[in-house]
């Protein structure tokens, strides 16, 4: 059979009705041949051959029109309907934020417990921030007792209820379960997002560097990123437009007093 047929070549049109004409150099094998050739028909079997022009359809949206927003609205179907749970992005944070705290949802950060089940690292399984107990990313963003104070300092920043988690994800809806709404709850949400990536961070400085984590080293990374442009609060970035940052300000202004006044 030649290889470069096109589909009008193999599919003829006797009074209405459509036909494969295949042309096999040989009789297809019973089994798998046959089972593939069925499995083809059967995709085929409501294929209508027209004159129009071929062209290229997005079939992932209602009005067939692509974007990128119609891509993620259907990974994001796909996934969720895998039972899988997706965050939704925060827009004020920096995007190594967001996709840390994406890789964090998805159980994709290279913790212990995650290499060991892995098979690739199988030795000692301590927690680097507290010595205590074994280090799992539940363990190391919910329960480590650097964790829970870190969420009780942001807490008391923000004067907002004690965030408690039980789960990562727990952690990552913590805004939405505090009473807050609109800019205010945003906030909160960057912030968790920027505590975890700042925990994060320690730990592998600890595990990798041998530097000792320490609170204060977690609280002085995430007022550096609250600085950074890159996070928009001076009107850079992927995040809020520098006229928000008055609003901001107003809304929690001990977060923005620490982070514009203090000499780190
Ligand atoms: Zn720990």
């Amino acid at each position: 059979m030649k290889k470069d047929c096109k589909m009008v070549d193999r599919i003829a049109n006797f009074g209405g009705n459509s036909r494969f004409c295949l042309q096999w150099k040989r009789p297809l094998e019973a089994g798998q041949e046959v089972d593939e050739m069925i499995g083809l028909c059967s995709l085929l079997i409501n294929f209508e051959l027209k004159d129009d022009i071929d062209k290229w359809v997005w079939t992932g949206s209602v009005d067939k029109q692509f974007s990128v927003g119609s891509v993620k609205e259907l990974l994001t179907k796909i996934l969720g309907s895998q039972g899988i749970y997706i965050p939704s992005r925060c827009r004020w944070v920096p995007r190594k934020c967001n996709v840390f705290i994406w890789r964090l949802s998805m159980d994709r950060l290279a913790s212990k417990d995650a290499l060991k089940k892995r098979n690739i690292d199988r030795g000692d399984q301590v927690c680097v921030l507290c010595d205590e107990e074994d280090e799992t990313v539940e363990h190391l963003f919910t329960s480590c007792y650097i964790a829970l104070t870190l969420w009780s300092i942001v807490s008391m920043w923000c004067k907002i209820p004690l965030i408690l988690a039980f789960s990562v994800r727990d952690l990552l809806e913590s805004h939405e379960n505090i009473g807050l709404k609109g800019k205010k709850k945003e906030v909160i949400q960057g912030i968790v997002r920027v505590g975890c990536w700042s925990n994060w961070k320690a730990r592998n400085e600890a595990r990798f560097n041998n530097k000792p984590a320490k609170l204060e080293g977690i609280i002085r990374e995430i007022k550096s990123i609250l600085k950074n442009d890159e996070m928009g609060l001076n009107g850079g970035g992927d995040g809020i437009k520098k006229e928000a940052l008055v609003e901001l300000s107003s809304l929690f202004p001990k977060i923005f007093t620490i982070v514009v006044s203090d000499p780190f």
